[in-house]
């Protein structure tokens, strides 16, 4: 975009030259590259930042709901993403590198109209931008029982599309009640597990009617309800669970090879967390119109934000509705300066005290 670029930074008082771009793009997911893209399509320097491409797809085995494509491996999806931003001009990229935080910092160290955004990396790179677009998504989940961070890869997994294979004849635990746990069972059914336990903490499963219906009536499923999980058995690999009943303290055990933990997904909004208003979950709110979150300057999209429906076509949607909301803030940019009035205070981490 013209009158972007360069500002003078005095980080230490001494002046330099640092880069400024127009917007910083954190993730390499369905949302960070459809931001990408359409940040490249307004002519914005851009600087995607992300660890993978592809991200929580590079799992799938079979995506059937990309529009536009009847079939497709997660990871043919992510190597498509990732051709597409690469041939994106304009667009820079760092991969894989991981953001730690993100920083408001006043303009008027650079000497600039509009608030800037500081973004640091794990590899110890500070970036700066005029808007930041958050398209982190989400990872896994965790029991958080005893046995559970020992056993990891030892019998204790989180994704059925990379693990199911190895459990063909042995007895299984899943661990959860919606999509994702019922999604499970039926990975590890395909891959001729033997006996299939599926621990609910509710009554009854949560998920769609067609998974529900698919998963509970094969008949090496055995659905246990109202089953809160206490421990996970085993020394150098599981060999069993335990759980209670949830309104008794019998604890039973089950005897089995492998638990398989589909309890749903957490946030990657750590780096902003008190710079953007958030769920007590870490989802960010974000308006639906927009894609902008509570910090002007911030967008979000995707598996990042509270959204109802987690998927691959509503994170791209989301990441086009940031990269043009975030062209329409930067066209505009004196009537918003978001630091102006915050003048030299930083915020970052944890919200500020009053
Ligand atoms: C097993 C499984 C099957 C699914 N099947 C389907 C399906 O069939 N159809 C469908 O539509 N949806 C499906 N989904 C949901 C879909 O994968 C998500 O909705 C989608 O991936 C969200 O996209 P996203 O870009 O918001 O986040 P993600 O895909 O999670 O991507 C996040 C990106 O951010 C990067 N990142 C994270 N933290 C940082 C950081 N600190 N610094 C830098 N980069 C970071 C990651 O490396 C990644 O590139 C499935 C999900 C799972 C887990």
């Amino acid at each position: 975009m013209e009158g972007a670029g360069r500002g003078r930074s005095s980080p230490d008082g001494g002046l330099m030259e640092t880069e400024i771009w127009d917007m910083i793009i954190i993730g390499g997911g369905p949302t960070g590259v459809a931001a990408g893209v359409y940040a490249a399509g307004q002519k914005l320097r851009t600087l995607v930042i992300a660890e993978d491409f592809g991200g929580q797809s590079n799992v799938s085995s079979s995506i059937r709901n990309w529009i536009g494509v009847k079939e497709i491996s997660g990871l043919e999806l992510a190597k498509m993403l990732e051709d597409h931003l690469r041939a994106q001009e304009g667009v820079e990229i760092k991969q894989p590198e991981r953001v730690v935080a993100v920083r408001e910092k006043s303009s008027r160290t650079f000497g600039i109209e509009g608030c800037i955004f500081e973004v640091e990396t794990e590899s110890g790179d500070v970036c700066h931008s005029r808007t930041v677009t958050i398209a982190s998504g989400a990872k896994h989940r965790e029991l958080g029982v005893p046995g559970e961070e020992k056993l990891k890869g030892k019998g204790v997994a989180y994704c059925s599309t990379c693990d199911a294979f190895f459990y063909a004849g042995k007895r299984v635990a899943v661990v959860g009640s919606g999509n994702s746990a019922l999604e499970t069972v039926l990975d590890l059914a395909i891959n001729n597990a033997r006996e299939i336990y599926l621990l609910i903490r509710s009554p009854q499963t949560k998920g769609s009617l067609t998974n529900r219906e698919k998963a509970e009536q094969l008949p090496q499923v055995t659905v246990v309800p109202n089953a809160l999980v206490t421990e996970i058995l085993g020394e150098n690999e599981v060999t069993g669970v335990r759980y209670k009943h949830k309104e008794g303290e019998n604890i039973e055990e089950l005897s089995v090879d492998g638990v398989f933990v589909a309890i749903g997904s957490k946030p990657n909004t750590e780096m902003v967390r008190g710079l953007v208003e958030m769920s007590e979950d870490g989802e960010i709110f974000i308006d639906h119109q927009t894609a902008k979150t509570s910090k002007k300057g911030i967008f979000a999209g995707g598996d990042a934000t509270k959204t109802k429906h987690k998927q691959n076509n509503i994170g791209a949607a989301h990441g086009v509705l940031a990269a043009l909301s975030a062209y329409e803030y930067l066209s505009n940019i004196e009537l918003h300066s978001p630091c102006a009035e915050r003048e030299e205070q930083e915020v970052s981490g944890v919200r500020p005290e009053g």
